[in-house]
């Protein structure tokens, strides 16, 4: 598989450090790169172009806040914008109409849709508490209409049954009629698919739809099918109004390029996410983490926005001021430090945030020692006097000892934590605090 963005971006952030903003020459090799990205994840082409034209037109002049390069400002403005693009926040089902509700489910043959309608019927009974039926319309495949009986069956609801015989349009009348008449809330409707679009097909669910008046029109498309989604969105979104989008599949191989591909052009949002054969494989869908999977980058977003949030970078001006007034560097200040790398997550939980190849060349294991070691750090720094914190020349061996004895450890850590300090101070001193903002900015890219 080709290399991620993640790893593709760092490259070009190592170009590019020091330069403080995004600028048409910085801004075009990157996106280069996300525009590879999101060919790779199989976004349809047109809508790539769009998508990078308007993240330029954001991107350019923007500047780069806090310890951020500017290839992870871009990185932040891609992911937000895509997170935007296919949806901000979770979408229901629309079920504010006169009871029964019904919810019309289209897409090809094979797109999942006699899965989902058992998955939503579910949903429906546990989430909502409500009375469900199922029909099946697919008068072509006698084993689709005993499929769905099945499926219903796991989900706990009720189907209403159809035969080969007869007429869609019969089968969608029949099936309202007893809804109405058994106090249903919801009637979930599956339709035949085809495997190429297909006119007659068309027509028929036209028909449907105009019968049945569904207060949902759900248009449910693999999300392995790639660019050829575009294809299939189009032909959907011109038939019916539809109201929303279920992305099936998502648990397989593919980067789920075609959740944006299909969001563009069918202007309804995505509502549901596939994410398994089993019943219970449906989950809401959340455009913000599906972003990340695009992009192929974990979740180094989420540690991009957790870097600029909590390093605080007053505290770290005050303390290069300081140093620069000559003031020496004292164990509070070596403390202030040690927080700052603890308020970012921790290490270990920033290296989860990480993709996963870069995470497992840093190693687990040594992550988890750092982290404890800072710990027992900040443990031996808390059990000094504020006197011995300004002046640790005065910890000698009984302070040592009582030390040592209030954090739990051996004076053999103490000692090294004082060499530590020591180490730090010097390298303060060499750097007379404005090195102090770099190393920061450092810890940021
Ligand atoms: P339909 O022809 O549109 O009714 O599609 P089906 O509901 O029969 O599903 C086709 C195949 O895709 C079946 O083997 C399903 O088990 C499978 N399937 C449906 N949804 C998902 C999903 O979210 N994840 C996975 N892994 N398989 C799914």
């Amino acid at each position: 598989m080709a290399s991620t963005l993640a790893d593709r971006l760092s490259r070009l952030v190592k170009t590019m450090r020091g330069q403080a903003r995004i600028t048409e020459d910085n801004v075009q090799e990157m996106l280069r790169e996300v525009r590879m990205a999101l060919l790779e994840a199989d976004v349809a082409l047109p809508v790539v172009r769009d998508f990078i034209q308007r993240v330029k037109d954001k991107a350019l002049g923007q500047e780069v806040v806090g310890s951020l390069t500017p290839g992870q400002a871009l990185v932040g403005l891609v992911h937000k914008e895509l997170a935007a693009t296919m949806g901000e926040g979770v979408a229901d089902l629309n079920l504010a109409t006169q009871p029964p509700a019904v919810i019309l489910m289209a897409g090809l043959q094979g797109a999942g849709k006699t899965t989902t309608t058992a998955k939503l019927a579910k949903h429906l009974i546990e989430k909502r508490k409500k009375k469900v039926l199922t029909v099946s319309g697919d008068v072509y495949r006698p084993a689709a209409i005993e499929q769905l009986k099945t499926v219903t069956a796991q989900a706990g609801a009720e189907w209403f049954p159809s035969t080969p015989d007869q007429k869609p349009l019969d089968i969608a009348r029949a099936a309202i009629d007893h809804a109405r008449r058994h106090y249903f809330d919801v009637l979930l409707v599956d339709t035949a698919g085809r495997l190429a679009i297909d006119e007659v097909l068309m027509a028929e669910i036209q028909a449907l739809h105009a019968e049945l008046k569904p207060v949902e029109t759900l248009f449910v498309v693999d999300a392995m099918q790639g660019q050829d989604a575009i294809n299939t969105a189009k032909a959907f979104k011109a038939a019916l109004p539809l109201t929303g989008v279920v992305l099936t599949k998502l648990d397989g191989d593919s980067r789920g390029g075609a959740a944006l591909s299909v969001r563009a052009i069918t202007g309804v949002p995505i509502k549901f996410a596939g994410v398994s054969e089993k019943i219970d494989g449906l989950e809401a869908f959340d455009g913000e983490r599906h972003a990340g999977r695009v992009l192929g980058m974990g979740d180094i977003v989420a540690l991009v926005e957790e870097v600029t949030k909590s390093v605080d970078l007053d505290s770290a001006k005050q303390l290069a001021d300081k140093l620069k007034a000559g003031d020496a560097f004292t164990l509070d200040d070596f403390l202030m430090q040690l927080s700052q790398m603890q308020k970012m997550g921790g290490l270990s939980s920033l290296m989860d945030k990480l993709p996963a190849q870069l995470a497992a060349k840093a190693g687990a294991d040594q992550m988890d020692r750092a982290e404890r070691d800072m710990r027992r750090m900040r443990g031996i720094i808390h059990s000094m006097t504020p006197l011995e914190r300004r002046k640790p020349e005065l910890i000698k061996a009984t302070r040592k000892k009582r030390i040592a004895g209030g954090a739990g450890v051996h004076v053999q850590e103490v000692n090294r934590l004082l060499n530590q300090f020591e180490q730090m101070r010097d390298m303060m001193k060499k750097m007379r605090g404005g090195g102090l903002m770099k190393m920061m900015k450092r810890m940021g890219g």
